[in-house]
């Protein structure tokens, strides 16, 4: 795997040749959001003075954000919509309709979320193709970004911190340079359009300065999680009664579900028109959390109980998905312990499995109801 250097001075030239190939897409600044002194938690009011970050089409360079915590939502949003429409249909035929899907450059992806699409390449291609999935795979190039882990990031203890794949090109963002991975021929083939931009001869002090980089970052890491244990944790603690608890308290939102960058359960509606209009198939994001999610025809609900939807989402997390491919498939991203309303997320699940102390919402609202 070939390491290049390239200034910082030239990161925008650079941009400049290669947008013109596709669009460009990249994390930006996001405004919105309850003001923080409307709301009575500290936790959320803390989080609520933070930025917020968006990957979104770019027009102007400048709005790149370079030093981003994780996105609100993960790069699964640009391989896969929210909702889409599959394909037009009538008596005689359907027609597939892959007008979402356009040739895109997404530039500042962490590497818990280049994992976090490996994981989504396995499961869309595996068992079965999801064509919608891999073709906008295809038309992606990711180039991957470094970051700076916060106090609700713990890639470190999914293995998750550093990438060695998935990626077309990968920047380090050290003091006054970038170091540049070329992940595939992709990647080759943008440094290809610029190259006068990139420099081959690396220094010792370059070298060094990437080490002393990777060493700060390492332990820059607050959150740990002994994800070995937590497959058979599942299995033992499958009927405690801290899932009650936590079922009590969750709202059956789905956000959780929303913003995981391996949550890839959707659901599909036909949607039909008087006269001679084709019929449309949606296909939208669904969560196991929901209240509809597992429920049958007549009415029946095999997991009426949040308790019961909850323990399924971990047990995927956690436990099936190392029984089938030897991890587990939470890539240590945070996204759910700052985004939980009550605080369910998978290191206060962890911590609850483990027998550890809980400090989270939803167990001081258990201890509150059981007074
Ligand atoms: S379970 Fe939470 S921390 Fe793990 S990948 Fe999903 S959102 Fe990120
Ligand atoms: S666990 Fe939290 S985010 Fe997920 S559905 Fe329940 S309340 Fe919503």
């Amino acid at each position: 795997m070939r390491i290049l250097k390239l200034q910082k001075k030239d990161f925008f030239p650079f941009l400049e040749v290669i947008s013109k190939k596709a669009e460009l897409w990249a994390p930006v600044a996001k405004q919105g959001g309850p003001p923080a002194e409307t709301l009575p938690d500290p936790h959320w009011a803390s989080l609520a003075k933070r930025e917020k970050f968006s990957f979104e089409r770019i027009q102007d360079f400048s709005k790149i954000a370079m030093n981003t915590t994780r996105t609100i939502i993960p790069p699964k949003k640009i391989m896969v919509p929210a909702s889409f429409n599959m394909f037009h249909f009538d008596e005689k035929e359907y027609r597939e309709d892959l007008s979402h899907v356009t040739n895109r450059i997404l530039f500042g992806v962490h590497p818990c979320d280049i994992h976090g699409l490996l994981i989504l390449d396995k499961l869309f291609s595996q068992a079965y193709s999801d064509p919608y999935y891999l073709e906008a795979r295809k038309k992606t190039i990711i180039l991957g970004l470094s970051c700076w882990p916060d106090e609700f990031c713990f890639c470190k203890s999914t293995h998750t911190d550093i990438i060695e794949e998935g990626y077309d090109l990968f920047f380090t963002n050290l003091e006054s340079h970038f170091l540049v991975w070329i992940g595939s021929s992709r990647g080759d083939d943008l440094i290809r359009l610029a190259p006068d931009y990139f420099d081959e001869r690396l220094t010792e002090k370059d070298i060094k300065t990437y080490i002393n980089w990777q060493e700060e970052r390492d332990n820059a890491f607050q959150t740990e999680i002994n994800f070995t244990r937590l497959p058979d944790l599942m299995e033992l603690k499958y009927k405690a009664p801290f899932w009650e608890e936590a079922g009590a308290a969750c709202l059956a939102c789905g956000s959780c579900s929303m913003v995981c960058p391996t949550c890839n359960c959707y659901n599909v509606v036909d949607k039909q028109f008087l006269g001679n209009r084709p019929g449309q198939r949606l296909r939208y994001w669904d969560s196991c959390t929901l209240t509809e999610y597992s429920e049958v025809a007549g009415g029946e609900n095999f997991r009426g109980h949040k308790s019961q939807r909850l323990r399924l989402w971990y047990t995927h997390k956690l436990r099936a998905y190392v029984s089938k491919y030897g991890k587990p498939s939470c890539v240590g991203c945070g996204r759910c312990l700052v985004t939980c309303p009550v605080q369910i997320h998978a290191k206060s699940v962890a911590d609850a499995l483990e027998g550890h102390p809980v400090d989270a919402f939803w167990k001081k609202f258990a201890e509150e109801v059981s007074k």
